[in-house]
């Protein structure tokens, strides 16, 4: 199968390329499950820009460099910013309802870290609005064509082809990617132009995440295992508060009901914010999310407590009806009784190293949103700017694409070779999966989670490297389905980001270690590592 731009995944960051790429080239979108199934549906808050005649674009970027605690790249915010009012204009005139106030201006939240109104929403939805019109399009334009439940399985280059990886990724070339059909079974190698990595964050990982099924880290194991340059991985946003309940999963509780007077109890009542800071519940995030692990870790209890029932019922129910009918579903009234509450994995700020165009370190291969490292977030994400940064940077993958496009146009001498499946078999034994799954995750969450140490992160590499080498035993020696490129996708990701945090021998941002608690001059640098690094070139070979 041939394209001319290969797009992987749908939520903002591909349907936006899709529909970009889509006024000079024929697109191919592939996806792992229905299309919306993304975190960007799930996106609450909104989207983050300098829409208020009060506010400048030097404030939102000044309160992005804060947030990113000295690893910016400056000029990468700077260009994100700048651009954002674009980008949400452009949004609207595709069709998109954000909530307006009574005047008719946009209506522009306020979010923890900004220092100004200027969080775009459509209620507490946006990310479903911006899905649903991205959608729309991409399943109007007869130059997209959209693939459901297809997976990407490994890229291919000219190095693997040849088997060996060159000296330098830049010596390289993506030609495309194998991918899996998950209804057939079938793996379809498809060769293209260029192809862009969208595959969202890597939230799956640990134990507990906000995020939804779908993110395993697909696109920065797949760019890992050919080459390209990785970047702070060891940078993981950490949402406080999920609740605890083994259907609810992914389902967040505001830091807004926290705002209105909740406090977080250990089990046996204590409320215990006024140990770790002077604004005790109303700390910030990353200090809540701190102090509700360190509280689980010495007592050993699963949850903590988020108690609001000291406030009228009806006061509660009318805040928050939402997430009060929800918790109802679940069994809890949170009138009458606290929530068990756990922080939950939300936002990967690393990812596949890439430039202002969105190029990754292997030519023709380009990444975009939570899968990229841009530079934007440094150690740590400002609220509302993942949105942002994939709406621009989309933007601007597609204007280098049509820029290049002359260049790019004549099609790679290589073809790609249809999938070997060698002596692979139909596995009896699906447990392997799901047990590695799970032991994968809670070793991340037990020892790579919001607190770390020296020690932790070494029991956790020796556990996860050793459970890769069983995950790629299972890989070659049984036919491919999608939960076991999703095993591969996360035990490799877990890798990496232990790896980085354990190259990160301070506290800063999102990374906290007990054994390096202050930020250091020496380290305020990227973290950034490739396959070369851990491998050797000479290991390549045609079935990644
Ligand atoms: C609960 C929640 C609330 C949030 N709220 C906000 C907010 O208010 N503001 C904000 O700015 N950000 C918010 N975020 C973050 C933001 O939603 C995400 O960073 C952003 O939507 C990521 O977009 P994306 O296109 O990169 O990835 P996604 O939207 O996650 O899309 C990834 C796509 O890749 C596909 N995929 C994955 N692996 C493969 C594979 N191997 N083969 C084929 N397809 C694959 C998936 O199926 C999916 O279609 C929130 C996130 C969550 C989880």
């Amino acid at each position: 199968m041939q394209t001319d731009v290969l797009v992987i995944g749908s939520g903002v960051a591909g349907l936006t390329i899709a529909l970009k790429a889509a006024r000079f080239a024929n697109v191919t979108i592939v996806t792992k499950k229905e299309a919306d199934d993304t975190s960007t549906t799930k996106a609450q808050g909104g989207i983050a820009s300098v829409l208020d005649d009060a506010d400048r674009f030097e404030y939102h970027i000044r309160d992005t460099l804060t947030a990113g605690a000295g690893l910016c790249r400056e000029d990468v915010v700077e260009v994100i910013v700048t651009e954002g009012p674009r980008a949400i204009r452009g949004l609207i005139d595709m069709g998109a309802h954000f909530t307006v106030a009574e005047n008719g201006d946009l209506d522009l939240g306020q979010e923890g870290g900004h220092s100004h109104r200027r969080i775009v929403h459509a209620q507490d939805m946006t990310g479903r609005e911006i899905q649903r019109v991205l959608l729309e399009a991409a399943l109007r334009s007869d130059k997209v064509h959209l693939l459901e439940h297809h997976t990407a399985l490994n890229l291919v280059t000219a190095g693997t082809l040849s088997g060996t990886l060159p000296e330098h990724p830049s010596e390289d070339r993506c030609l495309g990617c194998y991918v899996h059909d998950t209804k057939s079974g079938e793996i379809i190698p498809m060769l293209a132009r260029s192809v862009v990595l969208a595959t969202g964050g890597a939230g799956k990982v640990y134990l507990y995440t906000s995020n939804p099924d779908v993110a395993s880290g697909a696109g920065i194991a797949l760019a890992y295992r050919v080459g390209a340059d990785i970047a702070n991985m060891e940078f993981i946003q950490f949402h406080p508060t999920c609740l605890f309940h083994p259907e609810a999963k992914s389902f967040l509780i505001s830091e807004a009901v926290r705002g209105e007077g909740a406090i977080l109890r250990t089990l046996d009542g204590r409320a215990f914010m006024e140990d770790y800071h002077p604004m005790k519940d109303l700390a910030p995030r990353d200090i809540v999310a701190r102090a509700i692990d360190s509280e689980l870790k010495k007592k050993g209890d699963d949850f903590a407590l988020l108690d609001i029932t000291h406030k009228p019922a009806r006061e509660i129910i009318e805040r928050f009806p939402n997430i009060y009918q929800q918790c109802l579903d679940y069994g809890f009234d949170m009138t009458k009784e606290p929530l068990p509450v756990v922080p939950a994995a939300h936002y990967l700020c690393g990812g596949v190293l890439t430039d202002l165009e969105g190029k990754s370190t292997i030519p023709g291969l380009y990444a975009c949103g939570e899968t990229a490292c841009t530079g934007l977030h440094g150690a740590n994400r400002l609220a509302s700017n993942s949105l942002l940064e994939s709406l621009v940077m989309a933007d601007r993958i597609a204007l280098s694409l049509e820029k290049e496009w002359d260049s790019l146009a004549s099609p790679p001498d290589d073809e790609i070779p249809p999938w070997d499946p060698g002596d692979s078999v139909d596995s009896d034994e699906n447990v392997v999966i799901t047990h590695n799954w799970d032991e994968i995750r809670r070793t991340m969450w037990n020892y790579v989670g919001i607190v770390r140490t020296d020690r932790r992160l070494q029991r956790a590499h020796d556990r996860i490297l050793m459970l890769k080498k069983e995950v790629e035993e299972y890989y070659w020696d049984f036919k491919i389905t999608r939960e076991l490129i999703e095993l591969r996708n996360l035990v490799s990701v877990s890798l990496l980001i232990v790896r980085c945090a354990m190259e990160r021998k301070e506290s800063r941002g999102l990374h906290y270690t007990l054994d390096y608690p202050e930020p250091d001059e020496a380290y305020r640098k990227d973290t950034v590592i490739n396959r070369r690094k851990y491998m050797g070139k000479q290991n390549a070979e045609r079935r990644m």
